[in-house]
């Protein structure tokens, strides 16, 4: 293992696949009948290295047909949780003096395994949470990308950091990790944010409890096992699935917490965020809650855009995985010069949308992940009828998995509901602005700020946005979603988070604490 700053080659971003290739295609087939054939499968916790299996199982369903159980994992109760955290607080004694090649060396090691294995973890995610074949690929793209990216960070934060000499003393300044942290991501990039918020706390030099999502849990299942898989000491990362309700609140204030690392909704963030800054008794520090959360994203399509292309942006950003990315296109705000053209094309784009199980790869969009997500977006819909005009769409598809159709709801106030809230599924609102002006402003009245696009021709337009679009990651001429890891550093304003840089060069620092030290000579 080269581990060394010289010896490893430049990042460079995994590549995509496409899998109209039939080679690629029949492997495909052949890691969804491999991972069916583990379906119901039992995957322990894993406590200072021990698997334990518990009586309480949470079942992890097939969103495109429920009545498969693709695993179960054991269910952590309070005590379990205490114990991890403790296990987490005697491992960071040892792993805290690990040199960063050393922890480096273990995240190469896991994203060569992951990409040895990649159409099998591609097929759990089809499974699991209803990704078609390029999303998911696309999150195990991402998720090596981090792993190989978070390491190579590690090893460039080892360099010496350049502090102004002083006669008389010998000056350095260095970056030590923070402690024992809870990671606690979401289901919708089920790999790639399970693994790079995990990855990124322990190249830092931190150990983790990592309670995973009850909808991707088996995904964080097999990575734990690969971690186990490629030497990783135990108790550095501790797999403790269970409800967000029953020992969320336990994990987030127990004192020997240092942070906390979630990605997930607005209110389940700030819940998380106010009872983080309270400090408990025993407790030394206060805790550092790093948080990425909800977005209500707008592609603006200008009177200049080339509407064609502004038609295809809002339909993949709108409707890719069923619209339940963070950055995915909620509301597109479009002049009224252009605005029925553009209505038109894009009601003639969506019908080409093809909805059903997603191991089929014809199908462009699967199901949303759960019941409870089926209904609340169903809600939305029923409000946006209200509040809007429906273009397409609207109804649910079939009875069995929880499909719903693409939905474009047209003429919406900006200050509708469904122009505000995070429905988190595939439904559209279109806004019509009056002029550019009008538009920029309608971009900017939600409480939220992750990312944004503009469709333009105009340079003036151009540099108005870059001014005033308030969002953390801002697109132009291009989709809102599909940020690469070292290109588009990722994370979003106002209530989007705390400000984080997921994939970025400032996004370590999060993990570590610089440490100044002068001696005198
Ligand atoms: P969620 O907030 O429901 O859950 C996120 C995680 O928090 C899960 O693991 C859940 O079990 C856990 N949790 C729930 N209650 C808890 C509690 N009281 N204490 C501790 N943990 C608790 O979100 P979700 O449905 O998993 O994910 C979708 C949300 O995530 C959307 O709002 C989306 O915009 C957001 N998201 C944001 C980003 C980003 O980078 N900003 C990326 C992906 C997803």
């Amino acid at each position: 293992m080269t581990t060394t700053l010289d010896r490893i080659a430049p990042f460079k971003n995994e590549v995509i696949k496409n899998f109209t290739d039939p080679a690629d295609a029949a492997q495909m087939q052949a890691a969804i009948a491999a991972v069916r054939n583990r379906f119901n499968e039992h995957y322990p916790l894993v406590i200072d290295g021990q698997k334990i299996e518990t009586e309480k199982k949470i079942r992890s369903i097939n969103p495109a047909n429920p009545d498969e159980v693709v695993g179960l994992t054991s269910s952590a109760s309070k005590e379990q949780a205490q114990e991890a955290i403790a296990a987490a607080a005697r491992a960071f004694e040892s792993w805290k003096k690990t040199t960063p090649q050393e922890r480096a060396s273990y995240l190469f090691k896991a994203a060569e395994l992951i990409r040895q294995r990649r159409y099998h973890y591609d097929a759990l995610l089809v499974l699991e949470v209803g990704k078609t074949w390029p999303e998911a690929d696309g999150d195990v793209a991402e998720a090596i990308d981090f792993l190989e990216y978070y390491g190579r960070e590690m090893l460039r934060y080892a360099q010496p950091h350049p502090v102004v000499p002083i006669d008389g003393e010998q000056n350095e300044m260095v970056y030590i990790p923070l402690g024992v942290g809870a990671v606690i991501p979401p289901w919708n990039f089920a790999a790639a944010i399970m693994m790079g918020m995990t990855a990124a706390a322990i190249v830092a030099g931190n150990t983790v409890v990592l309670k995973p999502s009850s909808d991707s849990a088996i995904v964080a299942a097999w990575f734990v096992d690969l971690l186990h898989e490629i030497g990783l000491p135990k108790g550095v990362v501790n797999f403790i699935p269970g409800s967000g309700s029953v020992i969320g609140d336990l994990i987030v204030s127990h004192p020997q917490i240092r942070f906390i690392s979630f990605t997930g909704s607005k209110e389940v963030g700030l819940h998380i965020n106010e009872l983080a800054a309270k400090p408990q008794p025993g407790q030394k520090w206060i805790k550092r809650v790093v948080a990425e959360m909800g977005g209500k994203d707008s592609i603006i399509v200008a009177a200049d855009a080339d509407v064609d292309a502004a038609v295809e942006g809002v339909a993949v950003s709108a409707f890719g995985f069923q619209g339940q990315k963070c950055s995915a296109c909620s509301r597109a705000i479009v002049d009224e010069k252009i605005y029925d053209e553009f209505l038109d094309k894009l009601k003639t784009r969506v019908a080409k949308i093809a909805v059903g199980d997603p191991t089929d790869p014809k199908n462009y969009m699967g199901p949303v992940v759960n019941e409870s997500a089926l209904k609340s977006i169903s809600e939305y819909i029923e409000v946006g009828k209200k509040e809007g005009r429906l273009v397409t769409g609207g109804n649910r598809v079939g009875e069995k998995g929880f499909f719903l159709e693409p939905t474009v709801i047209a003429d919406v106030d900006p200050q509708a509901r469904i122009s505000q809230e995070e429905i988190f599924g595939p439904v559209v609102a279109i806004i019509k602005a009056k002029d550019f002006n009008d538009a920029m402003e309608i971009a900017n009245n939600t409480e939220f700020g992750l990312t944004g696009s503009l469709y333009t021709s105009d340079e003036q337009k151009i540099k108005r946005a870059k001014e005033d679009f308030f969002v953390g990651n801002l697109y132009f001429n291009r989709k809102s979603t599909g940020a690469m890891v070292g290109a588009h550093p990722f994370g979003g304003f106002n209530m989007s988070g705390t400000d984080s840089k997921a994939g970025g060069p400032d996004y370590l620092l999060l993990f570590m604490q610089a440490k100044s030290i002068s001696r005198k000579v």
